[in-house]
């Protein structure tokens, strides 16, 4: 290995400048000595001692001798002279700048490279600064556009500060430690290629936090430099954040998605072991079908993960396109295993192959290999993921539906997702179920070591690492309160909620289960405000028979002891697909068939809906809901079919029994006066409006920020179905805004009077609707509907009174 020595006048310079080199190689064992100083603090430069330095520095591959100026220089150049040929002949005296170009020596002596590169990478140490300052680079020589049909990958730069030094020198590090030349660029400014293996030349990129950066390799180990490089940067390029001076300060900040305080041990979602069933292969092709389904419903999740995480997940989706994995599957396959064991005992392989490997980067990519292998055996054999093991906190990259509605709540304390939004539909299930959760939170929460105690206030999105004791009992602190609050609201959860000016809001729950009805009869529901009857026909190799859904509606009806329910028709399509009745793919199902769409395409399945509905409507008042409505038509048909199903019933309407229809499409709210002769109701699904209305899909967690119902867009769509309805028509709001309390004023101010909401927050609805002055909620209103964005209209609804 080269060695390096350092001459300066001033020894704690020297000193100071080595310090900074050991950060870059971490441990590397690279030669640097010290020849600085007359002694510790007098200044000046001593020949003899450069000799000594440089003969104790070099270990048979030669020293480059970084200088600071003047004296310095010349006493290296006498030292030069005093040395013996042999060991003369094998120095440099390098022009670099002293400080950075010992750090991109450092970097480049301990990836192995020889004298005169080592001198050229201190030599160029100014690039980086230059760069960065708009000076133009004039060395550099021209290094083209990378290496031709080479592995390639693109990486997100996730570390807070960019690539700056530190990441920078574990690239480099990782790149020389390939036979392979590696090439990286800045691809969000276009950058030139420039060498992996360059310190100085990757400072020019200007990489900063959230940049993507192109990785090209070309060589033997090619692909392996690419692949190590794609998870090297997964990894934040191993860069740990410097531990926050202020222990009490929260560690993350996520997004609010469940209230609650929870605290318990790190708990990450853990994969019970898969059983691979012993079944006979069907034949090569539909083995090969299967392995093309799963790798193509993997791939989707995935993708779907690295819109939100970066480059966490690239070296996964890399494994799904491994040309030589999948050849290994298929030729197991073609010798007539079935796809299972197949995918199993090939991912088996490659892992093995990554877990022998000395480099611990490399072995590190093992689990990625069985992370893949995992999900695409559960893919192909339709078993969900697991959940978790032991009780606490559970943290999580993102949650399916499934997985969450799996959760234990008594073991798991509370949810921690680095992904996720707080309207997707898993949050929504752990509101429903009463577990604390803080969504979005960020790829660092992922880093969280299993079994670290960990806090988190679900209201908030605070998050708290390793918690103090004093936050730790601050946190315990507003538990109790919250917990004395929610005592309080309890207590008068089944009576009326009624406004301090004396105006009547009905507070009921959206349900997806009988259970969830019985839980909202208990926490004081004044009825069910929406029943997502897709519970009753997802996950199921058939549609329910009438009996069936009117049995489970009456069911609902009977918790509720005679209360209204509201019976929503089947809203599938978008992001809940039906397995019996597969829908065409469409290039983007949220504006697809879905909702009343879908049900009028199939006229039979609505039939028995609508049949169902109308018979228990005999018997307890039902609201019968159509969800996705575009147009004054589609309620037109939709209630001719309605009445149709009353006529094959016999005995006329039932009396109880009301039509309306969920304001989910921005048209639909602003044409709400067209809407109002043909309903008794509008039940305004603010998931969906707002997500439709600022074109931010509501479980995208990049945009879950941006997705919020106080946008004043959406209220203003608000305002347009409350001013539409009139007198006669009830406006209702069923999507998570009504849950929220701060939003109550706004809603009831615009004219909402009634609020559905998951079950266990119809108390502490009606404290806020309690606490509401409908005079003064509407002159907030007025304000609000000025405001520039949902971040004012909050700090409007925080701010004082
Ligand atoms: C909504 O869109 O607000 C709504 C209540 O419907 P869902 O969340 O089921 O789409
Ligand atoms: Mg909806």
């Amino acid at each position: 290995m080269v060695g390096l020595v350092v001459v300066s006048h001033s020894r704690a310079l020297a000193r100071a400048a080595v310090g900074l080199a050991a950060e870059m190689i971490r441990g590397a064992a690279v030669p640097i000595e010290v020849a600085a100083g007359l002694d510790d603090t007098a200044f000046g430069t001593d020949a003899v001692a450069i000799t000594e330095a440089v003969a104790a520095a070099d270990r048979g591959d030669g020293v480059v001798v970084l200088m600071d100026l003047g004296s310095a220089v010349l006493s290296a150049e006498l030292a030069l002279e005093l040395l013996a040929d042999d060991l003369r002949d094998r120095v440099v005296l390098c022009p670099g700048p002293l400080v950075e170009g010992l750090l991109a020596a450092a970097v480049a002596a301990a990836g192995g490279a020889g004298r005169d590169e080592v001198a050229a990478e201190a030599d160029a140490g100014l690039a980086g600064k230059r760069s960065q300052l708009g000076v133009p680079v004039t060395d550099a020589p021209d290094t083209g556009g990378g290496n031709g049909d080479g592995p390639s990958a693109t990486v997100t730069v996730l570390n807070r500060h960019g690539l700056h030094a530190r990441p920078a020198a574990r690239l480099v590090t990782l790149a020389r430690s390939f036979d392979a030349e590696v090439r990286v660029r800045n691809a969000e400014t276009g950058s030139p290629w420039v060498p992996a293996s360059s310190l100085s030349r990757i400072a020019t990129l200007g990489v900063l936090h959230g940049h993507r950066m192109q990785v090209r390799a070309s060589g033997p180990q090619a692909r392996a430099a690419v692949e190590g490089i794609v998870a090297l940067a997964g990894r934040a390029f191993d860069e740990t954040e410097p531990a926050s001076a202020e222990p009490e300060g929260p560690a993350a900040q996520g997004r609010a998605a469940s209230p609650g305080i929870a605290i318990g041990p790190a708990r990450h979602l853990s994969s019970a072991p898969l059983d691979i069933p012993d079944l006979p292969a069907r034949g090569p092709a539909q083995e090969r079908q299967r392995i093309d389904d799963a790798l193509a419903s993997v791939r989707q999740d995935l993708e779907k993960l690295r819109a939100g995480a970066g480059s966490i997940f690239d070296a996964h989706l890399l494994l799904l396109d491994d040309a030589d994995l999948l050849t290994e599957v298929r030729s197991r396959i073609d010798a007539g295993e079935a796809a299972p064991p197949a995918w199993a005992a090939a991912t088996a392989r490659v892992a093995g192959e990554f877990e022998a490997l000395a480099d611990p980067y490399l072995k590190a990519r093992a689990a990625d290999v069985r992370a893949v292998a995992d999900q695409m055996l559960r893919a192909l054999l339709g078993v969900p993921a697991a959940v978790t093991r032991g009780s606490g906190v559970l943290i999580a990259a993102d949650l399916t539906p499934a997985e969450a509605a799996a959760l234990d709540p008594v073991r798991v304390a509370g949810v921690l997702l680095a992904l996720g939004s707080p309207t997707a539909h898993s949050a929504i299930l752990l509101r429903t179920r009463g577990i604390p959760a803080v969504v979005g939170a960020g790829p660092a929460a992922l880093e969280v070591a299993d079994g670290t105690p960990v806090a988190l206030d679900g209201g908030t999105g605070e998050v708290l690492v390793a918690p103090s004791e004093a936050a730790l009992a601050a946190l315990r602190e507003r538990a109790r309160g919250q917990a004395a609050r929610r005592e309080q609201a309890a207590g008068r959860a089944s009576a009326p909620a009624v406004t301090r000016d004396g105006v009547r809001v009905a507070v009921g729950a959206n349900v997806g289960s009988a259970a969830e009805a019985r839980a909202a009869a208990e926490h004081g529901a004044d009825l069910i405000g929406l029943i997502r009857t897709e519970f009753l026909f997802l996950d199921r190799d058939a549609a329910p028979e009438v009996e069936e859904q009117e049995a489970a509606w009456r069911e609902i009806a009977q918790a509720l002891g005679g209360r209204r329910i509201t019976v929503r028709t089947l809203d599938v399509g978008g992001d809940k697909p039906l397995r019996y009745l597969p829908a065409p793919v469409e290039q983007n199902p949220f504006l697809g068939v879905r909702g009343l769409r879908y049900t009028l395409r199939h006229p039979g399945l609505l039939a028995d809906q609508l049949l169902a509905v109308v018979r228990v409507a005999r018997d307890v008042p039902v609201s019968l809901m159509f969800p996705m409505v575009s147009t004054v038509d589609e309620v037109v048909h939709a209630r001719r079919m309605l009445d149709e199903a009353v006529a094959r019933e016999g005995g006329g309407e039932p009396a109880g029994l009301q039509v309306g229809i969920m304001v989910e499409v921005p048209a639909a709210a602003l044409k709400a006066a067209a809407f109002a002769p043909y309903v008794d109701f509008l039940s305004i699904g603010t998931n969906d409006l707002t997500q439709y209305a600022l074109a931010a899909e509501r479980g995208n967690p990049a945009l879950a920020a941006l997705a919020d119902g106080l946008d004043p867009g959406v209220l203003r769509l608000i305002e347009a179905v409350c001013r539409g309805a009139g007198e006669r028509v009830t406006v209702a709001v069923c999507g998570e805004l009504a849950g929220d309390e701060a939003a109550v004023p706004l809603l009831t101010g615009l004219g909402v009077r009634e609020l559905s909401v998951a079950p266990r927050s119809v108390p502490a609805i009606k404290e806020a609707v309690r606490a509401t002055d409908l005079a003064t909620a509407a002159a907030l209103t007025r304000v609000a509907l000025e405001m520039p964005d949902a971040a004012a209209v909050r700090a409007l609804l925080d701010g004082p009174g």
